[in-house]
């Protein structure tokens, strides 16, 4: 994963109109943890994901996916995916991570923008996977809705998540 992942988010969140602020986002996670009785020092503080973390066991940063909306910079393009995956540091109360997609016209890498309800969303599943992976809840909710497909199929060449792990990501 590239170390630069936070410029990204910042550059995003500067030139993006829908996404909820970082402000706004940290208020999300954070209603979505008082809500199971998590504190934010209940999260331990482990190492960077991006410095050789392993995210499946971490109990700081989740990976999730939900509806993002991408917005190619360099042509006329614009697509949804449900499968717009990002990391969430519960630690820090910000998405820490975005996996890109390649637009199809132009090859260009896109991040996704996130509604308010879909960060809630993603915020909520990364709270119930903490509870799950520190024994807090028996059993993880399932991630996200049954999946429905927005815009065709999942253009797996282009979705960074794909490519780096070599296997679909839905
Ligand atoms: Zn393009
Ligand atoms: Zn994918």
């Amino acid at each position: 994963m590239a170390a630069n992942v936070c410029d990204q988010f910042g550059k995003l969140s500067l030139t993006s109109s829908i996404e909820p602020s970082p402000e706004t986002i940290k208020d999300i996670i954070l209603d979505a943890m008082e809500k199971e009785d998590v504190l934010p020092s209940d999260i331990p503080k482990e190492k960077s994901f991006y410095e050789g973390l392993n995210i499946r066991g971490s109990k700081r940063y989740f990976e999730k996916h939900g509806v993002g909306h991408y917005d190619c910079d360099e042509g006329d393009n614009d697509w949804n995916s449900v499968f717009s995956w990002c990391i969430i540091d519960l630690k820090k109360q910000k998405i820490c991570y975005l996996y890109y997609e390649k637009c199809q016209k132009c090859e260009t890498k896109a991040w996704p923008q996130f509604s308010y309800e879909t960060i809630e969303k993603l915020a909520y599943l990364s709270v119930e996977s903490f509870l799950f992976r520190t024994g807090r809840k028996e059993r993880p909710e399932r991630q996200g809705d049954p999946i429905r497909r927005i815009e065709g199929p999942h253009d797996e060449e282009r979705c960074e998540k794909c490519i780096e792990t070599g296997q679909r990501c839905c």
